[in-house]
């Protein structure tokens, strides 16, 4: 099973990730995490991402796809294992790519899992998170960006997973456990039919 955990910045992609590796035992794969590891290791490909992330900007489709091609090529096993992808894709273009990748593995992705939260409370919660992250895209000024970023070029992605039937939405706002319930349910109904 391939999911795609999908939502706007903040809306608690990451954290709900981890959960759902641990119940559903797939390779996680989170395009932000891998790029902040290559700032911090300073390589090529982090130099270039600092400048995108830190003005709320996504990195450029052909760049972020060869990273992707490259984890596929390292580790092809990962594509049959099932994979969560988590901040990809986030444009059509990406999801294209993905949907072409994928297809070479015999494999597609089975279920896109949308965490719908409200805006003040995805900025309240960006706020919070930068006062220890350290992340240099968590202040207001580069939190309105990305907002912006996400609503002209990432929302429309739902509507791309909604006519091939995969967009299932989730309230996304509220404790974290009852979200981890809610898309655990989603699931596994899935994984039944
Ligand atoms: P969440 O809090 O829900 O986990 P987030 O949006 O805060 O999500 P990341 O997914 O870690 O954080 O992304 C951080 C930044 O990395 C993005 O703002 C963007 O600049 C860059 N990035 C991550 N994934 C992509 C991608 N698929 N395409 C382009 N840029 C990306
Ligand atoms: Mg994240």
């Amino acid at each position: 099973m391939n999911i795609v955990i999908f939502g706007a910045p903040g809306s608690g992609k990451g954290t709900q990730s981890e959960r759902l590796i641990d119940r559903y035992g797939l390779h996680h794969i989170s395009t932000g995490e891998l790029l902040r590891d290559h700032i911090a290791r300073g390589t090529r490909l982090g130099k270039i991402a600092d400048t995108y992330i830190s003005q709320g900007q996504l990195i450029p489709d052909q760049l972020m796809l060869e990273v992707l091609g490259e984890i596929f090529k390292e580790q092809p096993e990962t594509a049959a294992r099932g994979v969560i992808f988590d901040g990809f894709p986030r444009t059509i273009a990406q999801a294209e790519a993905l949907e072409k990748m994928l297809k070479g593995y015999g494999t597609e992705v089975h279920a896109v899992i949308g965490l719908e939260v409200d805006e003040d409370e995805l900025v309240r919660r960006m706020l919070e998170r930068g006062k220890a992250s350290g992340r240099s895209d968590d202040n207001i000024d580069t939190i309105r960006r990305r907002l912006d970023v996400y609503h002209s070029q990432t929302a429309p992605l739902r509507d791309f997973y909604r006519a091939k039937g995969t967009y299932h939405p989730i309230d996304g706002n509220g404790e974290l456990e009852r979200i981890a319930g809610d898309i655990a349910s989603c699931l596994d109904n899935f994984k039944d039919n």
